[in-house]
């Protein structure tokens, strides 16, 4: 895949999809990653890309034409149309559902950082396919938000991690949140890691890790059951754990 990031601020989006999983990633050319600085395709002299919005109102709102002009140079450079997405916080919250399906679906992704108020309509109206927002909360501007979806996307990738069970046992992949983990001292402050994990029997080792993660889901996520894919002795164990958690909400 590759992602094209349309920004004000290309250092920035650089600085942190050069490091870690997504830097190694970059270097093995599992993805290419491309910041490309909106002022350039600017044509004053002054290089501005913003200007106040019709109507009056507070604050500067980004114009169409660089950003269709650098979208178009993206598009000549590629021979094709990019999946084109503006990180909005009007845009739909994205799920590790939609990172995955986008990250299968599309070879060529390209991100819009808004800045200031936001973007003139006519672009959103006629060159993106898609807004994505990273949560109901409003930041300054679209970089870090264009980098918490390139992360997840990249996440996706063949290649990026060191096999496809990194992700897919993690949470919110298959619908459940993840077990809990432990790691070296076997017994630290007098806590004890589980028998369970220290036995070296790995059936045993899945299966408490499936109710383990059923019961995190229950405790902290109750709105994610629905779309779990549970067995039927699964709902059973999910149903007596609800019963278990109201009983306890009763008793107190
Ligand atoms: N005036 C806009 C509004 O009320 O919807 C907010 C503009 S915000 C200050 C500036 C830019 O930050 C946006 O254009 C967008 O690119 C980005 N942004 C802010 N919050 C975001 C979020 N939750 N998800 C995705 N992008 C966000």
């Amino acid at each position: 895949m590759r992602i094209d990031i349309i920004t004000l601020f290309p250092e920035m989006c650089e600085a942190v999809l050069s490091e870690s999983i997504i830097g190694r990633a970059r270097k093995s050319g599992a993805v290419e990653i491309v910041c490309h600085q909106l002022r350039e395709f600017a044509f004053d002299k002054h290089r501005r890309v913003d200007d106040a919005p019709y109507g009056g109102g507070m604050g500067m709102l980004m114009m169409a034409e660089p950003i269709a002009l650098c979208f178009e140079s993206i598009c000549e450079e590629l021979g094709k149309k990019p999946h084109f997405v503006y990180m909005s916080p009007k845009g739909r919250v994205i799920t590790q559902q939609d990172v995955k399906a986008i990250s299968q679906d599309y070879e060529n992704v390209c991100i819009l950082c808004g800045h200031y108020e936001g973007v003139d309509q006519r672009v959103l109206d006629t060159l993106i396919d898609e807004e994505i927002s990273i949560g109901d909360y409003v930041l300054t501007g679209g970089e870090l938000p264009a980098m918490v979806f390139a992360d997840a996307l990249c996440r996706m990738l063949p290649g990026v991690l060191s096999s496809d069970e990194c992700f897919e046992l993690e949470s919110h992949y298959a619908g459940l949140l993840e077990y809990p983990q432990y790691t070296r001292p076997e017994v630290w402050r007098e806590q004890a890691v589980p028998s369970v994990l220290m036995s070296g029997h790995h059936a045993n080792i899945e299966k408490w890790r499936r109710e383990q993660a059923i019961k995190e889901t229950v405790h902290r996520r109750p709105d994610m059951l629905s779309g779990a894919p549970l067995t039927d002795k699964e709902k059973a164990f999910v149903q007596s754990l609800i019963n278990e958690e109201k009983q306890g909400q009763e008793g107190t």
